[in-house]
């Protein structure tokens, strides 16, 4: 069997797990990115709008205690204070550090980075490239990984984790292409995976999203925390049904778009929370002068952080009073010069026009809520993003805590850059202190094999994609966007049938090429995954952030001060919960909030 030897082995490469590859190898690691798609195409290159960080260009008022503030509330309060702090300290740093890798950023008429505004960010703070942003985050880390020399291990797929004494010593993987199998020997592991989004059959997410990391993560014997916590992003598309989900940024509310219903009703003014009341204009007239004078006006309603909008659309559909196709209107054409939108917004203006026909500069668009980002992810320590199992580090979207029960636009392409650097660090400096490196037995890594190679071995008749659909509607309908006590019971149900009908899935063919292997091997992550979400949505009986329970409106204080901690049972392949106390802020931060 193929094997390599590295001190640091990153699992993913999207921003995070790029930025964590590039700080080890330069604290003196030796480093391998491994990803089960080609270099270069990860979520992160998706992400349109920008990177926030507190630069203060456009609004010198601008600074991290307002970051953090921002981050904070737009969580709920449920984020873990250290990294929302941490993140809003270093995200400046790390976003210059990108422009002296080469990253070329928009600009202000004084040359220096440009920000735009984004929901829930008090100062226009987006530091971007167009509605490109991820792209050249992607292009100038890939650009900066392959000068380093970085080796790359990509359409690999890592299917379990190896351990010694508690320890990580490694990872298992299979090459996607001939489904050979490959050992990776290493004290550390950062895992870099992203998000679980494609449970979901609304979804802006990619194939790849299966929760991978996660499920590693759990049964590696970490732990996962805020997992009810999923983010339905406001603005998906809605028509064509083969692009239902796909995302609609954020920017084209932050460049001046409104949300409008079908009696042509701006009607995000009637969907103000008490929360976000004094913070938000109540006239359209301080809403449009906003854009023009952010000092002497409130933000528009459009612009509230994303569980507000999501929900406030959601009402109006349901209330009769959407668009033709099951969403609500969003109009940028009526409020912006088509040079305007086209300058700004050029990848919206394409993806309408060749997706749907639709010419943004002349006409709204039709967007409705789709799942986009999971708040919840593997607990980690602020500081140095290990997880409880020596060794195992996570970071970005896979790991949890950062962004509470909603995450504000942009905070996440920060958050890779920020926790990527810390982790990579962290892991190296792991390794390096090691008196002895840990070995994977082989009887561990025979067990890794048999349990990848089971789908073949099973008698039975269920196909994989069949499972797949039926997890994804469930999900949909049973934990979406507004969630019910008894539909939560049905999800948790359903999720043990599709566990009991998974053993019997039937995978025809070699291992060379072989999707219909690779989905059965996801599922089992997927399955999982759903299962944690709708554990912890049940439990959770009050409303906040991304989490709406129509049985328990609002949030309720109590629950205001505990995370929902994951963990494997692994006699029943499920998951155990129990409720962890929020450490208290200190008074230095607490003061922000008064
Ligand atoms: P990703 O970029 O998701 O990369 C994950 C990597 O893990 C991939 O390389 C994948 O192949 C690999 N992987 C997964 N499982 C395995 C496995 N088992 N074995 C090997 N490799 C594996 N955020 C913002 O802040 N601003 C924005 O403007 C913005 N716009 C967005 C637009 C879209 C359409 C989407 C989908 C998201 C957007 N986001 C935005 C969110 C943000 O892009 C993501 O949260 C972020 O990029 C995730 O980065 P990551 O490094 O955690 O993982």
């Amino acid at each position: 069997m193929e094997r390599h030897q590295y001190d640091v082995i990153v699992i993913g490469a999207g921003g995070s797990g790029l930025r964590a590859a590039i700080a080890a190898h330069e604290a003196g690691a030796r480093v391998a990115v491994v990803c089960k798609s080609l270099l270069g195409k990860a979520h992160t290159v998706m992400a349109e709008g920008g990177c926030a960080a507190a630069m203060g260009n456009l609004y010198p008022d601008d600074n991290w205690q307002v970051h953090f503030r921002d981050t904070m509330r737009g969580g709920k309060m449920l984020n873990n204070w250290r990294m929302a702090q941490i993140h809003a300290q270093e995200a400046p740093d790390r976003v210059m550090e990108l422009e002296d890798w080469g990253a070329l950023f928009d600009r202000t008429s004084d040359g220096l980075i440009s920000q735009r505004d984004f929901g829930g960010h008090r100062y226009a703070r987006l530091a971007h490239i167009g509605d490109r942003t991820g792209l050249e985050i992607i292009r100038t880390l890939q650009q900066r990984l392959v000068a380093l020399g970085i080796d790359v291990y990509m359409e690999c797929t890592v299917t379990d984790l190896l351990k010694r004494d508690g320890a990580i010593a490694g990872a298992f993987g299979y090459w996607r292409e001939s489904g050979r199998f490959i050992v990776f020997d290493a004290p550390s592991v950062v895992l870099a995976t992203g998000g679980f989004g494609k449970a979901w059959k609304v979804t802006s997410n990619s194939w790849e999203y299966t929760g991978d990391g996660h499920a590693l993560a759990l049964r590696a014997g970490a732990t996962l925390i805020n997992m009810e916590f999923v983010q339905f992003h406001p603005t998906g598309m809605v028509w064509p049904p083969s692009v239902k989900g796909l995302l609609v940024t954020e920017s084209v509310r932050g460049d001046g778009g409104i949300l409008k219903n079908s009696d042509g009703e701006r009607f995000m003014f009637n969907h103000i929370p008490e929360f976000f009341r004094s913070e938000t204009a109540d006239s359209i007239e301080e809403a449009d002068r906003w854009y023009e004078d952010k000092k002497n006006n409130r933000r528009p309603p459009e612009l509230l952080p994303r569980d507000e909008v999501a929900r406030a659309i959601n009402a109006e559909i349901k209330a009769g009073r959407g668009s033709p196709h099951g969403g609500v209107f969003l109009d940028i054409a009526s409020r912006r010069t088509p040079e305007f939108i086209k300058k700004r917004l050029p990848s919206m203006y394409h993806q309408f026009k060749e997706l749907a026909d639709v010419d943004i500069t002349a006409e709204p668009m039709e967007i409705g809520p789709t799942c986009h980002y999971a708040m919840g992810g593997i607990e980690v320590d602020p500081e140095t993003e290990v997880s409880v199992v020596p060794g195992l580090y996570a970071v970005g979207e896979c790991s949890g805590g950062m962004h509470g029960s909603n995450r504000l636009g942009g905070n996440s392409l920060s958050d890779l850059i920020v926790f990527g650097k810390r982790a990579g660090d962290s892991a190296a400096a792991y390794a390096a202190g090691l008196p002895s490196r840990p070995e994977a037995s082989d009887i561990d890594i025979e067990a890794a094999k048999a349990s990848a190679l089971a789908p073949f071995e099973v008698e039975g008749r269920e196909n994989p994609y069949t499972i797949q659909q039926d997890l994804q509607q469930s999900m949909n309908d049973l934990v979406g966007i507004i969630r019910e006590g008894s539909e939560l019971e049905q999800a948790l149900v359903e999720v043990e049938r599709l566990k009991e009908r998974a053993k019997t899935m039937v995978v025809e063919g070699h291992r060379q090429y072989n999707p219909g292997w690779h989905l059965a091997i996801d599922l089992r992550n997927m399955l999982l995954v759903g299962e944690c979400v709708a554990k912890a949505a049940l439990a959770r009986e009050e409303s906040r952030g991304g989490h709406t329970r129509n049985d328990h409106p609002g949030p309720n204080p109590e629950w205001g001060s505990k995370n929902l901690v994951l963990r494997l049972n692994a006699a029943r392949d499920g998951v155990d919960m129990t409720e962890q106390a929020i450490t208290a802020m200190p008074d230095d931060l607490q003061k922000f909030f008064e």
